[in-house]
């Protein structure tokens, strides 16, 4: 299976991945039932893989209220192009993986099937932590050690025994708060990441999705993404030595 694996890589790599693993999904099959139920959480595996977000788009967040062209470059190269590019790249795994006799279920890089509670059918955040990539932050992103949070991400669910490629990692957040005190809505409690808790223990995501509305309406689509440009972890102006240590 070691062979299987490295082609699903190398496949993936080679269609612009910058982040690829293998997630032991066993030991969060209870959040993912209750997120995804039971077709979802019939799968033991998920390959995780994420790209990297544009920095030079990314640090100029910030100036999304006054400059209309941060949000045009953010919406279209930070998040449409590049859930495109997950989608495909999904879709590419999944075929490789039931061409060698695999159940496999690729997912949409960015949906929405539960408009009660605002989530989609598996957290790619969970499964890329799961995989050891990086750790789920008091922002509820997946904060990677060398790009922090600048990640978007996707999963194709499988039954292939492909052996994991990691275990998650330890939460490196600390004390840091900076993404709790820069949202503009006060979306997050500031606890951390716990196995057990539900999302909304953290994150109170009718208030972010209630901004957007907001935004849409008196200026059209607009990005915020605050949370995510605040991180120390991958911002190039906080030094490469603070994403490495931790706080
Ligand atoms: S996207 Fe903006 S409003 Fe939503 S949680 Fe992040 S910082 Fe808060
Ligand atoms: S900004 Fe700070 S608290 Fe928030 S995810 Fe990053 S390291 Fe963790």
């Amino acid at each position: 299976m070691k062979e299987l694996r490295d082609r699903l890589e190398a496949m993936a790599c080679s269609l612009g991945a910058d982040f690829f693993g293998v997630a032991d999904l066993g030991p969060v099959r209870e959040e993912i039932l209750r997120q995804g139920g039971e077709q979802v959480a019939s799968y033991p595996l998920a390959i995780t893989f994420g790209i990297r977000l544009f920095d030079d788009i990314v640090d100029r967040l910030p100036d999304r209220l006054y400059d209309r062209t941060v949000s045009v470059n953010y919406l279209n190269q930070c998040y449409d192009t590049v859930n495109s590019r997950l989608d495909v790249t999904a879709s590419r795994l999944a075929g490789l993986l039931q061409a060698a006799g695999h159940r496999a279920l690729p997912l949409p890089s960015s949906e929405r099937y539960d408009s009660e509670r605002l989530c989609a059918q598996l957290s790619h955040k969970l499964a890329a932590r799961q995989a050891g990539l990086g750790w789920i932050g008091k922002s509820c992103l997946l904060v990677t050690p060398e790009a922090g949070p600048r990640v978007r991400w996707n999963s194709v669910l499988t039954d292939a025994r492909l052996e994991p490629t990691g275990r998650p990692i330890e939460d490196r957040c600390g004390s840091c708060t900076e993404c709790v005190d820069m949202c503009p809505q006060n979306a997050f409690t500031g606890r951390s990441f716990i196995e057990a808790e539900p999302r909304e223990a953290r994150y109170d995501a009718r208030k972010c999705e209630r901004y957007f509305e907001s935004l849409d309406a008196a200026r059209g689509r607009t990005a915020c993404g605050l949370c995510l440009y605040a991180c120390p972890f991958g911002r190039r102006d906080r030094g490469k030595s603070q994403g490495e240590g931790g706080f």
